[in-house]
């Protein structure tokens, strides 16, 4: 069975820190049935809804988007349980669960409860620590239920662990109705030559 774990983007979706610029916007420029043809223009941030940093987003000269292998987005995947975390995920939270190397992993966190609605500044957040311990466990590509992975952490020492390691930072997923366990993942960014970061639909194949 395939899952979608992405958010759908609307002009009225939860948007980073609710601020307006950041919404998508959708321009009919053709529109039935006053013409044969119907197109829509849609401007949009790289950041919204379900997507994907690349270092260039934090590094400068970092690599941007394109210059991963496509690997990265496809793969064994495991979804780790982290709805009892309040604040900030720790090295503690993630010891006692199974990760084999070059997993793709998933945390669902009290984020996914709450999609839609106002964006929480609160949100649950994976602190520099635990992605110091993801990395040595090396992983392939991380993925969260925020809009971020960290909040206001001055110099951005999570991004930093992950994105200094060549590990993709999968953001806005939607993991409510995931149980925790294995899956497939797939989910690929658009071929954006040189931006730092892409929209992605990412699914997860049950095994
Ligand atoms: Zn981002």
């Amino acid at each position: 069975m395939i899952i979608d774990i992405s958010t759908p983007v609307t002009s009225s979706m939860m948007v980073y820190k609710d601020r307006d610029e950041k919404r998508p916007t959708f321009t009919k420029l053709y529109q039935h049935p006053l013409h044969p043809i119907q197109e829509t223009e849609l401007t949009i941030n790289l950041h919204t809804g379900t997507h994907v940093d690349a270092p260039l987003h934090i590094i400068p000269d970092g690599p941007p988007i394109d210059e991963f292998a496509l690997s990265k987005f496809y793969g064994p995947a495991v979804v780790i349980d982290l709805t009892n975390v309040i604040e900030s995920i720790r090295k503690s939270d993630l010891e006692s669960i199974t990760i084999p190397p070059d997993s793709i992993v998933l945390l669902k966190t009290r984020n996914s409860m709450h999609l839609g609605e106002r964006f929480d500044f609160d949100f649950v957040y994976l602190s520099d620590e635990a992605a110091a311990y993801l990395v040595s466990k090396q992983i392939k590509t991380i993925g969260i239920d925020s809009l971020g992975i960290e909040r206001n952490q001055s110099h951005h020492p999570t991004h930093r662990h992950l994105l200094n390691n060549g590990i993709p930072i999968i953001e806005g997923l939607n993991l409510r109705t995931i149980s925790p366990g294995a899956y497939t993942f797939i989910g690929f960014p658009l071929s954006l030559p040189g931006m730092e970061a892409s929209l992605m639909r990412a699914v997860l194949i049950t095994q």
